[in-house]
């Protein structure tokens, strides 16, 4: 008896070696791995039409009946097999086959079959155009009904194995009475409450459906499993995760006069929606198990004010903070900002990155490891290193990193698991949110601090290039300075110092050469770029010719323009979150978005960033254009991996989390569930990944 977990033979699949590796290359090794490899649509071939009603230029299926087979020549010599086909109401027609000599074999006079394929009127006849044919009453793979259209693999290449659509229809009929020995996974609560069709059904009406609809239904079922799997996952391993962590006494009351007392030493009052953050975060840690927070919200929208405030709380109760920033440059300038609100606390700040002298390092070690040291640690991954070790460290504060790799998470463990709060400024849809951090609460902070003018951007095709310059210009003059943007490059290619360089030529050889300009790139030494950095902030350069690895995160708030060059190449989000580099101070700013030889595709896209300064739109409207993968950041932190084709549909998203959720609140340890169960990757593997 065939089940899914029968290995997959040459024999099994009538076939050769060759093919079943190219299989094992597509991890398909057993039977229920090929029923697993799923149609991307249908096309329906079930409606048949007499000969008189045969619709030229599309694809017909017909019932005939074979009058004569010919092999003739065309005109220019290519070999064709000529028919004459004649259906039940007597009406004749043709059908012709290059180069498929074979097809005769299959041919025989007097005859039934079912064809399925292009018409065409060719001196006042109906020609079926090398169509599918199939003796009537065969198994039918290819005609007669809906079929599935597979995605086809190296059909375009002239050799070697190539996988197409009708080949993977053919082998899916060989191994078609597996499916009903799938084992269910879902719960029968949750397939009632979604009305879902049971595991077999659903694989067996994917590959075999009856209408079209019933295929997608079948589909949108598979989906529906990828998606629960994962969040049951990503909420199985938190689970696992705070239940480990309980006992490491990490439950921090919250203690209102500390908040006002924090409050009040900001020059502003919080918006409503960094009030309910603060809020939100301060439960959390209220909880005798770690917070695992993601925080979105473009950049300037106050997510540091916010984390700033918790940093206060939890220093308060008497536990430490660490502020882990991606790059060297970004934790010297959260120091700067962050210090001097936190001048007062009995315990100090520090900044700890990888060029803070050996001896000042030691020192700094040393304080952290007693109760009252270092209160506040600031810096870049340096300090999760092995030799740093915390009396007590309650929060960690992660800006833009995306992702924990494995030791990250083993280290956050070893530090005695502390509350984490991740930011983000590039905001992603929430159904991004949820499928890529399914293990993170997630909160959002849409509206910006009041105060803000919006940046005014404009797409700069190259006749408007001097324009341009003179804007820039201008703002110069005014005091302001200008970032210039070189186009997107590989970030490990050496192109990218070049490129940067080039810029820099290009500028001074412009109206723009009388005024002080520099460069960064990923090219120069931590030093140096450190050096430019600091020039540019403190006003010793007016212009400033970066690669995009600065993108994240800088802060100069008299910086009133950023130029993109070659801005078609980057995605939406990651326009909006360069453009958010400038628009930080009181000053009007502007956003050049630069295309040298734009297509209308590229125009609409970039009008969209003319149009918005909304991070949630732009992101929704890069994930609509471009889809989930190519979304900036979510690209870079890798979707957790679902099937090719799986429906990232929201409704089917939020339905997949709610029902992961319910599950696991009545049984935590999946005990009632052994199928689920056994789907939970790694356990080992603790959450955040
Ligand atoms: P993010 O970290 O999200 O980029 P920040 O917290 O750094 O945002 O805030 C950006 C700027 O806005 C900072 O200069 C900050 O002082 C200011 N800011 C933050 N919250 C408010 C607020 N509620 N009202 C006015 N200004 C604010
Ligand atoms: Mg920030």
């Amino acid at each position: 008896m065939m089940r899914p977990e029968t290995p997959i033979t040459e024999k099994l699949l009538r076939t050769t070696a060759a093919y079943v590796a190219k299989l094992r290359t597509l991890d398909i090794r057993t039977v229920g791995d090929l029923l697993r490899y799923l149609p991307r649509d249908y096309e329906d071939r079930s409606e048949e039409r007499l000969l008189f009603d045969l619709l030229p230029g599309e694809t017909n299926v017909s019932r005939v009946r074979i009058g004569s087979v010919a092999s003739v020549r065309t005109a220019r010599g290519k070999p064709m097999l000529q028919a004459v086909i004649t259906d039940r109401e007597g009406a004749v027609a043709q059908a012709v086959w290059f180069n498929q000599p074979h097809i005769k074999a299959l041919l025989s006079v007097g005859s039934e079959y079912i064809l399925a394929g292009k018409v065409a009127l060719r001196f006042g006849r109906y020609v079926f155009q090398s169509p599918d044919i199939e003796p009537v009453g065969a198994a039918g793979i290819r005609t007669g009904r809906v079929i599935a259209r597979y995605p086809e693999v190296d059909t375009a290449r002239k050799h070697g194995v190539r996988l197409g659509s009708d080949w993977f229809a053919g082998k899916m009929l060989l191994v078609r009475e597996a499916a009903r020995h799938f084992t269910d996974p879902l719960p029968s609560a949750v397939r009632t409450e979604y009305n879902l069709m049971a595991l077999p059904e659903a694989i067996e009406r994917a590959h075999f459906p009856a209408s079209q609809d019933e295929g997608r239904q079948a589909l949108r079922r598979l989906s529906f499993d990828a998606l629960f799997t994962l969040q049951v996952n990503a909420l199985y391993r938190r689970e696992r995760y705070r239940h480990e962590a309980v006992g490491h006494g990490h439950a921090i009351g919250i203690n209102t006069q500390a908040i006002k007392d924090f409050l009040s030493r900001l020059p502003f009052t919080l918006t409503d929606g960094q009030k309910i953050v603060l809020y939100q975060c301060l439960r959390d840690m209220e909880k005798p198990f770690p917070m695992l927070r993601l925080l979105q919200g473009d950049v300037g929208s106050g997510k540091t004010a916010v984390a700033a405030a918790l940093a206060h709380h939890v220093i308060a109760s008497g536990r430490q903070v660490a502020l882990l920033a991606p790059t060297e440059v970004l934790s010297t300038q959260h120091y700067e900002t962050v210090a001097p609100l936190f001048a007062s606390e009995e315990r100090p700040v520090a900044l700890l990155t990888g060029s803070t002298p050996e001896k000042e390092r030691k020192r700094i070690l040393s304080l952290l490891t007693r109760p009252d040291g270092i209160g506040f640690l600031i810096g870049t991954h340096a300090l999760l290193q092995d030799d740093v070790s915390f009396a007590n460290l309650g929060l960690v504060i992660i800006d833009e990193q995306h992702r924990f790799g494995v030791e990250q998470r083993k280290k956050l463990a070893a530090l005695g698991y502390p509350h984490v709060l991740h930011m983000t400024a590039t905001p992603i849809p929430r159904t991004l949110a949820l499928t890529a951090y399914g293990d993170q609460d997630i909160s959002s902070l849409r509206e910006r601090p009041a105060g803000r003018t919006p940046v005014i951007t404009r797409i700069i095709t190259p006749e408007r290039r001097q324009q341009a310059y003179g804007l820039i210009m201008s703002e110069v003059e005014k005091g302001h300075q200008a970032y210039v943007l070189c186009p997107l490059v590989d970030p490990s290619d050496a192109n990218q110092a070049k490129a940067a360089t080039a810029e820099v030529r290009t500028l001074r050889e412009s109206s723009l050469g009388r005024y002080r300009i520099d460069c960064l790139h990923g090219r120069l030494k931590p030093a140096e770029k450190a050096a430019t950095m600091r020039a540019f902030a403190q006003g010793e350069l007016d212009i400033l010719v970066a690669t995009s690895v600065i993108e994240v995160g800088i802060s100069v708030s008299n910086a009133t323009v950023m130029m993109i060059e070659g801005a078609d190449r980057f995605g939406l989000s990651q326009l909006h979150q360069l453009r958010g580099r400038v628009g930080r101070g009181q000053a009007q700013s502007y956003c050049l978005l630069c295309s040298e030889t734009p297509s209308e595709d590229a125009l609409r896209r970039l009008r969209v960033l003319e149009e918005t300064q909304d991070g949630f739109r732009i992101a929704e409207e890069d994930l609509r254009l471009r889809g989930a993968g190519q979304l900036y950041g979510v690209r870079q932190s890798g979707l957790p991996d679902l099937p090719i084709g799986t429906d990232l549909d929201t409704a089917l998203v939020e339905q997949a989390r709610t029902a992961a959720e319910n599950v696991l609140r009545d049984d935590p340890l999946l005990e009632q569930h052994p199928a689920l169960r056994a789907l939970i990757r790694d356990e080992s593997a603790l959450v955040l990944g």
